[in-house]
C-alpha cells in the first residue's frame, strides 16, 4: 500500500497485533520472510511491520521515510533484511571489533538508503512516519481528487524493533548462517 493512503486510513487501525492461526507463512508485503506480526489483518514479516504500524507510538525509532520511485516497498524491504541481517552477522555471529566484511558493505547500502530521507523532507517535509500519519488523519473528512498513482515514499526499518524485542535480525542471522 502507498504510504500516503496508507496514513489516511481510521485512527488507532495502524497497532500491531498477534498473528492469526491461519496466517500465511510469507510476509503480505515483501514476500520473503515468515510474519512476525499483524497489522490491520496483514500478516507482516519484521521488516515490513514497521512500514506499516504508523499507529505505534515507537514508529519513529523503528522506521524512516525516503523518497526512492525506482523500487517499490517490497523490495526495498527485501533489501533492508539483507543489510540488517548482513550488519547483525558480521557483528554478533562472528564477532569483530568494528564493520568488516558483508557489514561494512550493509553500512554503505543502508546509509544510501537513509541519504533519500533528505529527498522525502525535501517534499513532504519529513521523514518521519508518525508526521505523515497525523497528516493524513487530518485529511479525514476533506475530500481530495481520486489519485491515480503511488508516491514514491518508501519505509526503511532502522534494525531496531517495537518494545523489548530487538533481537530478531540477529536470530534471522543466525539461522541463515546456519542453514538448513
Ligand atoms: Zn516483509
Amino acid at each position: 500500500m502507498d504510504p500516503v493512503s496508507l496514513s489516511m486510513q481510521p485512527a488507532g487501525s495502524l497497532r500491531l497485533g498477534p498473528l492469526a492461526a491461519n496466517a500465511p507463512d510469507r510476509c503480505a508485503c515483501c514476500g520473503h520472510l515468515a510474519p512476525a506480526a499483524s497489522v490491520a489483518g496483514r500478516a507482516l514479516c519484521m521488516t515490513c511491520v514497521p512500514a506499516f504500524a504508523l499507529d505505534e507510538p515507537d514508529i519513529d525509532k523503528v522506521s524512516a521515510l525516503i523518497w526512492l520511485p525506482h523500487l517499490d516497498q517490497p523490495v526495498v524491504s527485501r533489501l533492508v533484511t539483507a543489510v540488517h541481517t548482513a550488519r547483525a552477522a558480521d557483528s554478533t555471529v562472528i564477532p569483530t571489533t568494528g564493520p568488516v566484511g558483508f557489514a561494512k558493505a550493509a553500512h554503505a547500502v543502508l546509509d544510501m538508503l537513509l541519504a533519500q530521507r533528505a529527498a522525502a523532507i525535501a517534499r513532504i517535509g519529513t521523514d518521519r512516519p508518525s508526521v505523515l500519519r497525523a497528516a493524513g488523519l487530518s485529511l479525514n473528512g476533506i475530500t481530495i481528487p481520486k489519485r491515480t498513482g503511488v508516491s514514491a515514499l518508501r519505509f526503511v526499518a532502522l534494525g531496531g524493533w517495537f518494545g523489548p524485542d530487538n533481537g530478531l535480525y540477529q536470530s534471522a542471522a543466525a539461522e541463515w548462517i546456519r542453514g538448513p
